[in-house]
């Protein structure tokens, strides 16, 4: 079984991250007393961490959506922002990524009469923040954005154009997300075709609460170039006695499709969309050779890292190095960045970091005198 300390040594690439699910419990406290933010259900900063994961462990999508009214709630102000972005990035690279897509929705954070340009601007600086950060620290990683538009709110075409103005500036693509049922893909097809004329990249969170319709309708109709967990594409998948599997259309177009699977499996726990990490469909789509990607969805509300989530496969299924580096493969083709700088991060560090991790598995280095 791998170490904890091996997983998070190895280079590894994120895509699918929210922003206002990634925060310090320290940092909301915090910013709640810098900025007046009074709904905090304490300040004590270990219990606040620990009624947030309780909250989210709820087996509800919506009920786990509930926990963010403390992050978000906090994330109203230009030096707010910045400075969770900053500490994000951080996070990241101190436990080892290369390279990671976050999320947010800026509609979200304009309660206190921000623009949502001026919030994507906050985040873009943070950002870069916490890159130098990073670098510094001997941890270099890259950080691009994913603009988000909710379900439930009508704005998608607008935050539609909204990712397009800062595609220049670290935004790589749009996403919705929020709750599932009774929000189908097609409803925000207008910002979808939009995204797709300005040749601009587009993933939907589907297939999470909401079964096979949901997938459909993300890649046939809205042009979805990969999938927010896109876990329920297991009822597509039928394993027969024999223990042979048989693929429906849909799977099987995912599939030879090599469509990205942005797959979270303890959020999908917390939230119900699977049972178990030992049950999780993700063994058996890496083991079809779906497109799998690992990731964390929201760290702080599942108390994750994205080598926890490694560690928890590996401890379920075995994975070892040679099949994490697969997985990591798996996501810098999917990601969103240019094509050359997907190659650089392929050549230059996941393929030497996983080379060197495995030169000292098979070399016994002697202990000092
Ligand atoms: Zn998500």
């Amino acid at each position: 079984m791998l170490t904890l300390d091996t997983i998070c040594q190895a280079p590894k690439a994120l895509l699918h991250d929210h922003l206002d699910g990634g925060l310090r419990p320290a940092t909301i406290v915090d910013l709640a007393r810098e900025f007046g933010y009074r709904e905090l259900p304490t300040d004590d900063v270990d219990a606040l961490a620990a009624h947030i994961r309780r909250g989210a462990d709820r087996k509800s999508l919506e009920l786990y959506l509930e926990t963010f009214q403390y992050t978000v709630g906090v994330m109203q102000e230009r030096d707010a922002l910045a400075r969770v972005a900053a500490e994000c990035a951080e996070d990241l690279a101190a436990d080892g990524v290369a390279y990671a897509e976050v999320r947010f929705a800026p509609e979200l954070h304009v309660e206190r009469g921000l623009t949502t340009d001026e919030v994507v601007g906050a985040v873009a600086e943070g950002f870069r923040e916490g890159e130098r950060r990073a670098a510094a620290a001997g941890r270099p990683i890259v950080v691009r954005t994913l603009i988000t538009a909710m379900r439930q709110f009508a704005r998608s075409r607008e935050i539609a154009e909204l990712a397009i103005r800062w595609r220049d500036q670290g935004a790589v693509g749009f996403d919705v997300a929020g709750p599932e049922a009774g929000y189908r893909p097609t409803r925000y097809l207008e910002a979808f075709d939009h995204i797709r004329h300005e040749n601009f990249h587009l993933t939907i969170h589907a297939g999470e609460s909401f079964g096979l319709p949901s997938i459909w309708e993300a890649i046939q109709f809205c042009g979805a170039e990969r999938l927010g967990h896109g876990v329920r594409i297991i009822d597509d998948i039928t394993v027969l006695a024999d223990g042979s599997v048989s693929l429906g259309r849909l799977a099987a177009f995912v599939r030879d499709r090599r469509v990205p699977l942005e797959m979270c499996p303890t959020s999908n726990v917390h939230t119900g969309a699977a049972a178990s990490i030992e049950t999780h469909p993700i063994d058996l789509l890496r083991r079809l050779r779906f497109r799998v990607t690992v990731n964390t969805d929201n760290r702080l509300m599942s108390g994750v890292t994205l080598s926890s989530e490694f560690a928890a496969l590996d401890a379920a299924f075995g994975l070892g190095l040679g099949e994490m580096e697969w997985l990591t493969i798996n996501a810098l083709k999917s990601a969103f960045v240019p094509f050359d700088e997907r190659l650089r991060l392929i050549n230059e560090v996941v393929k030497p970091g996983y080379a060197h991790l495995r030169a000292l598995e098979t070399h016994v280095v002697p202990a000092p005198a």
